[in-house]
């Protein structure tokens, strides 16, 4: 039995049914500096289950991108990871070099923000696609990869007569589709996509989530999907982890936490999108703070429109709610065991006290 099974029935993270691909426990990523460790990601959880879609979202600087990469091993020299980080069972962090290399294509792919940084100029799709397919699987004959190659440009809507065309003469909507295709056509178990629609438009993004969610129905890929577009979301996604200062402080079903979120910051979010019926613009006052300095405490309080005084000073773990998510908030949780005055109003002078302390 895989160390998977073997986790108690307890554990707020394992729910759902369907193979685990993904899973990470108390997951951290650093990144060591003059001014001490920035902890970019500090104690992640979440599992993803095979076909399913799980949204990644956060203000940037809140530590996605550097989730999504540390997930892949792609991270810059210089960054330690640290933690539990399973793919169907096998311990990521522990297996040797040339396992995880020979890993990624072939079962993890990611696609990146931005196709034209990603696709060599000078070579031809085909000879994308030909690099990619003998790399990670050499032992297909040159007529199966050709075959493979074209019926996924299919799937994306790329007709069979621009094989042999070169990236420049793709729009970016139709890169974007290639970057796509050459990161599915190994069939991965697994796939990050880091803002696959950022500075597209609305009728190519719509285009791109919907041949995303195609593919992961067709092949049973586990999708990331890290965005800042919460639309996004509550349409490819089945659930939805919300991120601030490196850590997921509220984890559920997309729908339902969009129906009624838990987190006073997954709250905020949700204020500030913009949307047909928006009448006036919201934001949340402040900034995500420096992680290598982070407020003690809740993370949000300096933000937090609903602070108590327990919040500063210790950490509320991440437990499931009434409403159904997980959220790591005072508001859900502590009973009576808090301390007389603890769910006091937090006065904004108390906060730069602690921010000072
Ligand atoms: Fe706000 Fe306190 Fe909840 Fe943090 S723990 S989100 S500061 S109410």
């Amino acid at each position: 039995m895989s160390e998977l099974t073997d986790r108690p029935s307890d554990d707020p993270y394992r729910r759902g049914t369907g193979e685990v691909v993904i899973s990470a426990r108390d997951l951290r990523i650093w990144y060591g500096t003059e001014r001490g460790p920035v902890r970019a990601v500090d104690g992640v959880s979440f599992d993803l289950r095979a076909g399913e879609t799980l949204g990644l979202v956060g203000e940037s600087g809140c530590g996605k991108s550097t989730l999504g990469r540390g997930l892949l091993g792609l991270l810059p020299d210089g960054s330690k990871m640290d933690g539990t980080l399973q793919y169907r069972g096998e311990d990521i962090l522990a297996m040797p070099a040339r396992r995880r290399h020979d890993l990624r294509g072939t079962d993890l792919a990611m696609i990146f923000q931005e196709p034209l940084t990603r696709l060599n100029p000078l070579m031809r799709i085909s000879e994308h696609f030909e690099e990619a397919l003998n790399t990670h699987a050499p032992n297909l004959g040159r007529d199966q990869r050709r075959s493979r190659s074209l019926a996924i440009l299919r799937t994306i809507g790329i007709p069979p007569t621009r094989y042999r065309s070169y990236p420049h003469e793709f729009s970016g909507g139709m890169r974007q589709r290639l970057m796509i295709a050459l990161a599915l056509v190994l069939e991965p178990a697994f796939v990050v996509a880091d803002e696959p629609t950022t500075a597209l438009d609305v009728l190519v993004e719509a285009q791109i989530i919907g041949i995303l969610h195609d593919l992961r129905r067709e092949i049973d890929t586990a999708l990331l999907l890290i965005t800042h577009n919460l639309g996004i979301v509550a349409e490819a996604c089945n659930r939805v982890a919300v991120m601030y200062a490196g850590e997921i402080v509220e984890l559920g079903e997309a729908a339902q936490v969009f129906r009624a979120p838990q987190h006073p910051y997954t709250r905020e979010l949700l204020r500030s999108t913009i949307s047909l019926s928006t009448t006036g613009l919201n934001f949340i006052p402040g900034a995500p703070p420096d992680l290598a300095a982070p407020p003690s405490g809740c993370r949000f309080h300096p933000r937090c429109p609903t602070a108590m005084r327990i919040c500063p000073t210790r950490t509320p773990r991440m437990l499931p709610t009434t409403a159904g998510s997980l959220a790591a908030c005072w508001l859900h949780q502590g009973g009576d065991e808090l301390p007389a005055g603890a769910r006091e109003p937090l006065e904004r002078q108390e906060i730069s006290v602690a921010e000072e302390a």
